[in-house]
């Protein structure tokens, strides 16, 4: 259910192990991006993500680069913080494409295996034998047959629906629980804008800028932005803010936005040609349904993506939680576990991940004034530390690679507080080393 980013991911772990996947979106194959109009937003790969996605579609980078799609590598990354351009990682890459054209090329690989078929209709509802769920209704919206109800049947149903999904409406229908939901409200804005690339940045692929423990974590007085060279030789610009310091269609106001930026950004705005309108959208905020809470759950489901869990986008984690969703989806079949037995194990790890990924997020936008909670446990002694780290982390190569790992989600954010990093962080802050 859902042939975006995760439905497509998990469609290529389940081609492991079915003789047939049906993929269904209302979009069909083409992907126009009609039930997620987010996609037209800029969109960072983190490193883990792109490891992941090589794993499954192996060859898929030198595809994106072969079509146009950048990958930066070391000082062609760079990451600001209250307008300091941190230590050099040199052996960080950063994957620069937008995500209609990322997902173009994983929905073409996807649909070329020859298990997967797309049908163009939109899920209505589960259907059930017992306590498990043995496939779905849908009503079809390709031209052949709009408006026809029909069913599907299948071992596994998979939720990719996004942050949207109705399964807990639907779970409840059928006299199951939904899966309890946890909420942050961040109101968060977001404009992508798209400017020709000439030879203006040429150490720069991406650039990245954020507010810091220096100015409070205050949006007006470190501009946060970010732009990414992608595929047509265009650089890819987004502006962030919350509450009323949101961004908006103004191209004279996005560009004064841009001036007050990093330097590269300012670049962009001064010498480059617009290239289309600025798209906007409005995140309110941040979700997750925990389905390693409920008592009971049916067999012969799952769910993915934004579907498990949502989070603020600023961090881009979003597509590294899809991808990690899938390899999840493979372990827990790879065990042997029947794909029509209730998917426990498969929910318990993957929410290891989702747990990670929501404390990371979490931790950065309760240092936002409008941002009151929850609070996750411990999290006064998480920000006092995190502080500290992204303070040295400007300076220090050693504690940026290891802040970095857990923001790429290559460590769990516990590496934050091992003994080996807070000494190397009071030893940066303080000047003996
Ligand atoms: C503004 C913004 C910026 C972002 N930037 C980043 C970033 O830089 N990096 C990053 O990693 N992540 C980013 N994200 C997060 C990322 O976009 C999501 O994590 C990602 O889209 C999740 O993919 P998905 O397939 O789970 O859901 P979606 O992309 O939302 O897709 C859901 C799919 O389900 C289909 N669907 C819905 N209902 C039905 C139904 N009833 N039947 C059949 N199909 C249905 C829809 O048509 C759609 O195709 C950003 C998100 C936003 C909002």
């Amino acid at each position: 259910m859902g042939g975006s980013f995760a439905g497509l991911l998990a469609a290529r772990v389940l081609a492991d192990h079915a003789e047939e996947v049906v993929v269904v979106d209302p979009d069909g194959a083409d992907g126009s991006g009609q039930g997620a109009p987010h996609r037209r937003q800029l969109h960072a790969l983190l490193s883990m993500g792109h490891a992941q996605l090589d794993r499954w579609l192996p060859g898929i980078t030198e595809e994106l680069v072969a079509g146009g799609a950048q990958v930066g590598r070391g000082p062609q990354v760079q990451y600001y913080v209250d307008g300091a351009l941190k230590a050099c990682l040199p052996d960080n890459t950063l994957l620069g494409a937008t995500r209609p054209f990322l997902e173009e090329q994983v929905r073409r690989r996807v649909l070329a295996l020859p298990q997967v078929t797309v049908v163009t209709a939109q899920v209505r509802d589960l259907i059930f034998d017992g306590a498990r769920v043995r496939g779905v209704r849908v009503l079809h919206r390709d031209s052949a047959r709009p408006g026809d109800l029909a069913d599907l049947s299948g071992d596994l149903v998979v939720d990719a629906m996004g942050r949207s999904s109705r399964l807990g409406t639907w779970l409840a229908g059928h006299g199951w629980d939904s899966p309890p939901m946890e909420r942050m409200k961040v109101d968060l804005g977001y404009a992508t804008a798209t400017f020709d690339r000439g030879d203006e940045l040429p150490g720069t692929v991406v650039a990245h800028a954020t507010p810091g423990p220096a100015n409070g974590y205050e949006q007006r007085l470190s501009e946060p932005g970010a732009l990414v060279a992608v595929e047509g030789n265009r650089w890819s610009v987004v502006l962030v803010g919350y509450g009323d310091y949101r961004p908006g269609r103004d191209p004279e106001t996005f560009l004064r936005r841009m001036r007050r930026c990093v330097a590269p950004l300012r670049e962009v705005a001064d010498r480059c040609r617009w290239d289309g309108d600025i798209e906007t959208f409005h995140f309110p905020e941040s979700r997750r349904r925990d389905f390693t809470r409920l008592g009971r759950f049916p067999g012969g489901l799952v769910a993915v993506g934004d579907a498990v869990a949502s989070v603020n986008p600023v961090y881009g984690q979003g597509l590294t939680l899809a991808t990690l969703a899938a390899s999840s989806l493979s372990a827990h079949l790879r065990s042997g576990a029947s794909p029509q037995a209730p998917a426990w194990d498969y929910f318990r790890r993957l929410g290891v991940v989702v747990d990670a990924a929501w404390k990371v997020s979490a931790v950065a936008d309760l240092a936002q004034p409008h941002v009151t909670g929850p609070y996750p446990p411990g999290y006064r002694l998480l920000r006092w530390v995190g502080d500290k780290v992204v303070e040295a982390s400007v300076i220090d190569r050693a504690v940026n690679e290891e802040f970095m790992a857990v923001v790429n989600m290559r460590k769990h954010p516990r590496a934050l507080t091992s003994p080996r990093l807070l000494l190397r962080t009071a030893r940066v802050l303080t000047g003996i080393h």
